[in-house]
């Protein structure tokens, strides 16, 4: 059992944006009043804290995965914080108890920062078959099966497998979906016919954006969708609104719900929808 101080005790569980904030305001806050120091303790699983708004130029070779995840301690700096990197394991909400991979923690008052899960809606294919993207890993994984995408391509000589290779579909038009289809499509667009010779970015890659809603960026002003969406057809990205994308399948297969629709052969769904 970790050590207890007086009826202090602040037990912080996730070191992200929510989690270091609030180690930052506590400390910081007490620190200009002249009140006593809460015993600040912080908890995350990793030591570092991902910069997810750079997760897609990361995906796309824009930027050194290094340079997106800077230190927690680095970050709580010279602050009277103790941090543990360990797995929360179990939360006794009612004892204010928790269970790590390391040891038991005890606090006066508990702080939950845990962040969300990736939402796929209850359909289990985009579980199985899709490309999350919410965490370094998502975006390694994403930008390792891009790369072999394009390899594969380069190296055949069936054109409809080519196409087939370099049709990417992006489900959910967001801020997010957005951001990962035009880094793609940026990504694509700088190495097709320049380190992959045999493939011709306009003949053989095809980029599908598809949103269930009748607009793009539904949180934002109707003027920022309609722009964003010129700029990206322009870009050769085809937005496809109104349409949702029901499945998922091992060969690569995607389907646009929409009636009328055609399925479409690719080689992955990318990002469905990360909980923001
Ligand atoms: C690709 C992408 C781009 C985004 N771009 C933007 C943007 O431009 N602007 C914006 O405002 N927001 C953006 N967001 C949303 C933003 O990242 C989230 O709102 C934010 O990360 C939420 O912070 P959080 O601290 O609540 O949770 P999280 O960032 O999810 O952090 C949760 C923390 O808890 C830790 N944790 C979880 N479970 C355990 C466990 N069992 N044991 C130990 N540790 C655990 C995790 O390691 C993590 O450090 C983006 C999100 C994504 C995915």
């Amino acid at each position: 059992m970790e050590a207890t101080n007086g009826g202090n005790r602040v037990l912080i569980l996730g070191g992200s944006f929510a989690g270091l904030y609030c180690t930052q305001v506590l400390h910081d806050t007490a620190k200009k009043a002249g009140t006593p120091m809460p015993d600040i303790t912080l908890i995350d699983r990793n030591n570092f804290v991902l910069f997810t708004a750079f997760l897609p130029e990361m995906m796309s070779n824009q930027l050194n995965p290094l340079s997106i995840v800077p230190a927690i301690r680095r970050v709580v700096g010279g602050r009277n914080i103790a941090f543990h990197q360990t797995e929360i394991l179990d939360i006794d909400l009612s004892n204010k108890r928790v269970t790590t991979g390391k040891s038991v923690f005890e606090a006066d008052t508990l702080v939950l920062a845990l962040g969300a899960v990736t939402n796929y809606f209850g359909n289990e294919s985009f579980e199985k078959y899709g490309f999350p993207f919410k965490t370094m890993a998502h975006g390694l994984r994403l930008r390792n099966h891009i790369i072999d995408c394009l390899e594969r391509a380069d190296r055949s000589k069936d054109e409809a497998e080519r196409r087939r290779l370099l049709t990417f579909i992006q489900a959910g038009a967001g801020a997010c979906g957005l951001e990962v289809m035009t880094e793609l499509r940026e990504f694509l667009h700088l190495t097709c016919g320049k380190a992959y010779r045999n493939i011709n970015f306009h003949r053989d890659v095809q980029l599908i954006l598809a949103e269930g809603l009748p607009r793009v960026l539904s949180g934002m002003p109707e003027a920022c969708a309609l722009a964003a969406c010129e700029k990206m057809q322009r870009r050769h990205i085809d937005v496809r609104l109104s349409t949702f994308v029901t499945g998922a399948a091992p060969a690569g297969w995607n389907w646009m719900g929409r009636t009328g629709s055609r399925p479409t052969r690719s080689s992955g769904s990318l990002a469905s929808k990360p909980t923001r």
